[in-house]
């Protein structure tokens, strides 16, 4: 056999070598409380995607054990909240390794449960959830992995010390050679330190060398996934010290991963990751004048094709381009589907929405009247109330569409008390408002399934966040795998995503939000509304172009395939020996 190296070829490239996802959320399934919202979604429709795809893949998060909260309104708007306590049990199988981690001096011992994802062609990806509700442990610490976002800052960083030390630990101890470690978001930056301790034998933290640094660096990937500052974990020196352990606030210090003296999870994930990326292109280039010592790529986000589409967009798309569900590209040849047998389609989706609307509210809306959703977490940035600027121009632009309904849902956090407010407001105003030319309906308890029943059954998606504070966003590509086009302000993948006209609309760049506000209604008034009202054949072919062009892109089996080749094995860190040694193995 010669000494040369064979040509690049797809046969050849070595797609191996396992990867450890790790995540403070995952949307595993709809019963299994274990998620708050996009990031979770994201992370679970990856897993989703790695399954069929058959990436080598397992995934570390909390177990959560009572959930994010389930969320009630009262008749005048005001949230309240409920835990939700399941078993895991019930949806996994504990696992009988043991580790600790030291946390506040205390020794936390972790055990772990373990679930079973399973692809469309029968690959696994198992998940790990993590659980210190045991016997030795401390009353307190028993608690650590129960509440999905809860308590202070200082409970933050006991759970972080258990997802990313404990997760790292737990893989070592499941008898797991990993490969790469990714960070899905920064709470999961201690593992870097698990693995530089691993790295060390055990020996003192200020003993590392440069050399530690970068085997460690070698391993890790990492996705920042917000611009908005609060949205990266900072903590002080104080309680770095005395929750991690003085040495390892002082090394973490030497390191450069404090900021304005605060200890920065997105920096040490930075500091040690080989490559790093944002989840839309222009989240890019915020993040990279964010942290301008970096280098961060782009990989626009995606969701699972075949767990967001709904019935009968799936019997439509079975009938017309069967592969879509092996090969999510070929969603770009529904470009062929017809347009009359689109709006049926839709139409069956409404109606399946408007009936979970009835059951909820006991509010009887109309399958014919044009029906704008709006859902997303209360965040002030994301602007809510955005539509209700100029109640007279709703009204009068709902008169002239012959009725319009219009769906909110969204959970404020427990602790965001402007996003209470902003719920109240909203549904304030819809009770003004409403007539019998504009409803306005606001949901309980937006989860999976509220999600899902939405984004296939509404004839508009709309989002209105404040630029640039929208990293992607995800619901406006679930509507466009149902062919539901959206009206939103060019931020995150909407970039990427609007051809006006085409996929939907833009709202255009204002000075302030009332001008936002005008742009929003002379689109519905000028390109929506007469679009609907006076030419479904038309709105068909919207529709068709929304779902070709953009479900063909904005999917999570495309966004997997890109992180393999861009951050898992890219082709640039792929040593020759190593494409060799694949090309003759079978
Ligand atoms: C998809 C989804 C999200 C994320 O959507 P955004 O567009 O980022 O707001 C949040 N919550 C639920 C329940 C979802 O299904």
């Amino acid at each position: 056999m010669e000494n040369s190296i064979k040509p690049f070829s797809y046969e050849t490239f070595p797609v191996s070598g396992l990867v450890a996802y790790f995540s403070m959320e995952i949307a595993i399934n709809p019963l299994m409380p274990t998620y708050s919202g996009g990031l979770g979604m994201l992370a679970g429709d990856t897993l989703r995607s790695a399954a069929d795809l058959g990436v080598p893949l397992v995934a570390f998060t909390l177990a959560h054990r009572k959930g994010y909260f389930q969320q009630h309104l009262n008749g005048s708007g005001e949230q309240s909240e409920e835990v939700q306590p399941w078993n895991p049990s019930d949806f996994c199988k504990e696992e009988p390794a043991r580790i600790t981690v030291s946390v506040e001096e205390r020794v936390v011992t972790v055990r772990a449960w373990r679930h079973e994802l399973v692809g469309r062609y029968g690959h696994v990806v198992p998940i790990y959830l993590l659980d210190t509700d045991l016997d030795e442990n401390a009353g307190l610490d028993r608690g650590l992995t129960d509440h999905l976002y809860g308590g202070d800052t200082n409970y933050r960083l006991q759970q972080e010390i258990v997802l990313g030390m404990g997760g790292a630990r737990m893989a070592n101890a499941l008898g797991l050679t990993v490969n790469v470690y990714h960070m899905n978001e920064g709470h999961a930056a201690l593992l870097t330190l698990a693995l530089l301790e691993g790295q060390l034998g055990g020996g003192p933290l200020g003993a590392a060398t440069e050399s530690d640094i970068a085997q460690v660096r070698r391993k890790c990937v990492f996705t920042t996934h917000t611009p908005v500052p609060a949205g990266h974990d900072r903590f002080s020196m104080e309680q770095a010290s005395r929750i991690l352990g003085g040495d390892r606030a002082a090394r973490l210090e030497k390191l450069g991963c404090f900021h304005e003296g605060l200890l920065n999870m997105t920096l040490i994930a930075l500091r040690f990751s080989r490559y790093a990326n944002a989840v839309a292109m222009q989240h890019g280039k915020v993040s990279r004048a964010m942290f301008p010592e970096f280098p961060v790529d782009s990989i626009t986000n995606g969701v699972h094709a075949p767990t967001w589409v709904c019935e009968p967009v799936q019997q439509m798309l079975d009938a017309h381009v069967p592969a879509w569900r092996r090969d999510n590209l070929y969603l770009r040849n529904a470009i062929d589907l017809p347009e009359q047998e689109i709006l049926k389609t839709h139409m069956r989706a409404k109606e399946v929405l408007l009936a979970e609307v009835a059951s909820r509210t006991g509010l009887v809306l109309n399958p014919r009247v044009l029906t704008l959703g709006f859902a997303r977490r209360a965040a002030t940035y994301k602007r809510a109330s955005l539509l209700f600027t100029d109640p007279e121009r709703l009204l009068k632009i709902a008169t002239q569409a012959g009725g319009l309904q219009i769906l909110y849902a969204g959970k404020a956090h427990p602790q965001d008390i402007p996003g209470k407010a902003l719920i109240h407001d909203v549904i304030e105003v819809a009770r003004k408002l409403s007539n019998d030319m504009l409803r306005i309906v606001y949901l309980e308890n937006y989860a999976w399934d509220l999600g899902a029943l939405l984004t296939a059954g509404v004839d508009v998606w709309v989002n209105t966040p404040r630029r640039p504070y929208e990293a992607s966003g995800t619901s406006g590509m679930k509507a466009a795998l149902n062919g539901v086009p959206s009206l939103s302000i060019l931020d995150g993948w909407w970039i990427e995503g609007c051809i006006e006209g085409v996929t939907g609309w833009a709202i255009e760049d204002g000075a302030d939000d009332a001008e936002e506000s005008v742009s929003l209604y002379n689109k519905l008034e000028r390109a929506v509304v007469p679009l609907y009202r006076d030419v479904p054949e038309k709105w068909g072919r919207l529709m068709r172009t929304t779902l070709a062009f953009n479900g063909s892109f904005f999917n999570t089996n495309r966004m997997v395939k890109q992180y393999t080749r861009n951050s898992y094995y890219p082709v640039n860190l792929i040593e020759p020996a190593k494409v060799e040694e694949a090309a003759y193995a079978d």
